[in-house]
């Protein structure tokens, strides 16, 4: 240390500098080493310290040491913030894709537990005792719900996008609808797609309006595919026409074939009016349909394409399943939230659909706490958007809580996200909303003691 023989008050009395051992052996970093592990919080005593060196800031009293110590204490807790926790999720949008998309049921994560924390038969036929099929029951279960021929399961949607592209169409021609160029979240625009996966795309239509005969003559000898798109995120109004699938599949010769990018994996649930379930394009002469496990689905993260036998087995042994395929986690979870779901079990249906089971309960339980936290919060009629890239222009009723507090949204926004568990609420008319329709049952008890502890604090 270089910091002479003076403190830096030059009183001539011995700086103190803290070591890093010492520090770390404090109790008052016991719980964030539990939650970031010792090299992680090591690295941030070494800053704080060293930031502390360059102003040539001593530890000469108490006082400085418990600021010292506050500093590190700040840094881990912001460090901890960015690891994976608990939010509340009072948003109103069910399938929100910076919360995780969809929750798994509790139920159907604890039944497959047991097979991911030990061995299981992932890649091994218990009848023969040899190396089986790594899908084991998946594709059949799809194909039950779908009734489509066969399945399998890819990482996530895009994937699948991808591969069905890459496999049926690399260096041929694939026809897509100008009002289907769209782009989900960051970065997955079909257009980009199709290029990485070898496909020439053939643009048809206009943006509101495509019709069968565009599709159709559009095709030429070196066409291998019609993708059909579904709008995720937005909804076209208005003078808007698309081409009925039926007709299109009927009028396609035999060496083009259709996909469809379907998305959200509806299909049991009857609450939408607008979006087309899967296996409904199946039925229509689709010969692929791909969608994602973790938006109306209900499942973890994963592509799953189902349709023609022989489609599917040819995308299986494409060189990129290799780096497509999911592991047993995937695996486990989608069986058992297929096996619920048609078996018509409440852990079966999608978050989308448990969602708006809850209105009445929602309103009882804020009706009860209401006159707890006096004038300080209101409760309206709402909306629920399912979102996700799903549903763009359906909405459904639900109930929020309104805040009344003298300060701006913004600033409650943030302060709600810092709690203990964050609730993450949106603003509407420049007040803060709590919209119960996402919030979990499970959930509800955490929200009312943090609430109550909040506007608590702030009345005081
Ligand atoms: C969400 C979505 C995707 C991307 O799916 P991921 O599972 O996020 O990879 C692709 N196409 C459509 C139509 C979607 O809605």
């Amino acid at each position: 240390m270089e910091a002479g023989k003076t403190n830096a008050k030059g009183t001539g009395a011995r700086p103190r500098f803290p070591q890093v051992g010492q520090l770390l052996d404090s109790s008052f970093l016991e719980n964030a080493i539990t939650r970031l592990s010792r090299p992680l919080v090591t690295d941030v005593i070494r800053r704080v310290l060293d930031s502390y060196r360059k102003q040539r800031r001593f530890i000469t009293d108490d006082k400085e040491q418990a600021q010292l110590e506050a500093d590190i204490l700040f840094s881990c807790q912001k460090l901890i913030r960015t690891r994976q926790s608990r939010v509340i999720n009072a948003t109103g949008t069910v399938i929100h894709t910076n919360l995780g998309r969809s929750p798994i049921s509790p139920d159907v994560w604890d039944a497959v537990a047991e097979l991911n924390t030990g061995y299981n038969n992932l890649e091994i036929s218990l009848t023969k005792g040899k190396r089986g099929e790594r899908k084991g029951l998946v594709n059949h279960l799809v194909s039950a719900l779908t009734g489509a021929e066969d399945a399998m399961v890819v990482n996530n949607n895009a994937s699948s996008v991808w591969l069905l592209l890459n496999e049926l169409s690399a260096g041929k021609e694939v026809i897509v609808s100008r009002g289907e160029q769209i782009q989900i979240g960051g970065g997955f625009r079909i257009p980009d797609i199709m290029g990485m996966a070898g496909a020439n795309m053939v643009e048809v239509g206009t943006s509101n309006i495509t019709t069968a005969d565009d599709y159709i003559d559009a095709i030429t000898e070196n066409t291998a595919l019609v993708l059909m798109v579904h709008r995720s995120n937005f909804a076209i109004r208005g003078f808007t026409e698309s081409a009925d699938i039926k007709e299109v599949a009927r009028r396609l010769p035999e060496h083009v074939l259709l996909a469809v990018d379907q998305g959200s994996g509806l299909v049991t649930e009857t609450f939408s009016k607008e979006e087309v379930p899967a296996d409904r394009y199946l039925r229509q002469g689709a010969h692929l349909v791909c969608f994602s496990g973790d938006k109306i689905l209900g499942g973890p993260q994963a592509g799953i394409i189902c349709g023609d036998k022989e489609l599917v087995k040819r995308l299986e042994k494409n060189p990129m399943m290799r780096a497509f395929r999911p592991g047993r986690i995937v695996y486990s979870l989608l069986e058992e939230l297929l096996v619920r779901k048609l078996n018509g079990e409440d852990s079966g249906r999608g978050i989308a659909e448990r969602a708006q089971l809850n209105l009445e309960a929602n309103h009882q339980w804020a009706e009860q706490l209401l006159p707890k936290w006096g004038n300080s919060v209101s409760l309206l009629e709402d909306q629920l958007v399912v979102g996700g890239g799903t549903l763009p222009d359906e909405y459904y009723p639900s109930w929020s809580l309104e805040l009344h507090l003298n300060k701006p949204a913004n600033k409650i926004l943030d302060e709600l996200r810092e709690l203990e568990v964050s609730i993450i609420a949106v603003i509407r008319n420049d007040k803060v909303r709590i919209n119960l329709a996402t919030i979990l049952p499970e959930d509800r008890d955490t929200v009312a003691r943090q609430l109550t502890n909040y506007l608590l604090e702030y009345t005081q």
